[in-house]
């Protein structure tokens, strides 16, 4: 039987989320769901405001208080969305090393010094670069980044298709098999992250001809996440992502237990 789950949603110990777990996992189930992760965000560039949010003990406290809570109902993972984790390995290392994590996201959030998030941002900002810059740091988080499946890969064309209109990832297609294949080399799995559904003429992340692409190279790893920061958008999109993943010829989802995968077929 496919889990009904969702792995990628935020609680109120991510700086941009409010919502209590234990209201995330009363919409969970509420929605008919089995399994969640609370997948909440490890920030650590120095313009992450603040960069130092992040409380793993007060997390994982009210975690096992939250699993006690809907036991037998709703399966709760650990989990944690880490950005540019390549880029400060001394910083994420004691972090996984000291918390029994079930799952790791990995996301690029920052192209350089600056964050694709916002009207600012997308009002003084070219598409091209954009993407370039994006496409460009999530190649090196691929092949060096501490994670189990990659976040939102083209996530700059959430806010930015309403400026720049639809993102077409054959534009990108060399830097974007770059990232797949040494996503694969090293057993990483992908996300589809529903998120751009709730916007007009947005696809999911990333966007399907991305999932074929991973498919077709060989990747078999996929989780499926609302990236909910409130409970309202827990679970959504779900059906639709597992139609889009059969469709792109994938033929497993994925859960994790303490960073170890489990294949279900689609
Ligand atoms: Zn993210
Ligand atoms: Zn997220």
């Amino acid at each position: 039987m496919l889990p009904r789950a969702d792995y990628h949603m935020h609680s109120e110990f991510s700086p941009d989320a409010r919502s209590t777990m234990e209201n995330m996992g009363a919409r969970a189930l509420a929605q008919g769901l089995e399994e969640i992760a609370f997948t909440d965000h490890l920030d650590i560039h120095p313009l992450d405001n603040p960069s130092d949010f992040y409380r793993p003990d007060a997390y994982f406290a009210e975690l096992a208080r939250c699993q006690k809570v809907f036991a037998g109902r709703l399966t709760i993972r650990a989990g944690i969305e880490i950005g540019e984790s390549h880029r400060y390995p001394e910083r994420v290392r004691p972090v996984l090393g000291a918390h029994r994590y079930d799952f790791v996201l990995g996301s690029v959030h920052w192209i350089g010094d600056e964050m694709p998030f916002g009207n600012q941002y997308f009002a003084t900002h070219e598409k091209h670069p954009t993407f370039a810059g994006y496409f460009g740091e999530m190649v090196e988080m691929a092949a060096s980044g501490e994670f189990d499946v990659v976040a939102h890969l083209d996530m700059p064309k959430r806010e930015g298709t309403a400026v720049w209109g639809p993102f077409d990832p054959r534009a990108y297609g060399d830097e974007i098999r770059q990232i797949l294949r040494r996503l694969i080399d090293r057993g990483k799995g992908i996300e589809i992250n529903t998120s751009g559904w709730r916007r007009p003429n947005v696809e999911c992340c990333p966007d399907p001809l991305i999932l074929a692409w991973y498919h077709e190279l060989g990747g078999e790893v996929l989780t499926i996440g609302s990236d909910a920061h409130g409970p309202e958008h827990v679970a959504l999109f779900r059906e639709r992502a597992l139609d889009v993943a059969r469709a792109a010829g994938l033929r497993w989802l994925t859960t994790f237990t303490e960073r170890r995968a489990t294949q279900h077929p689609l």
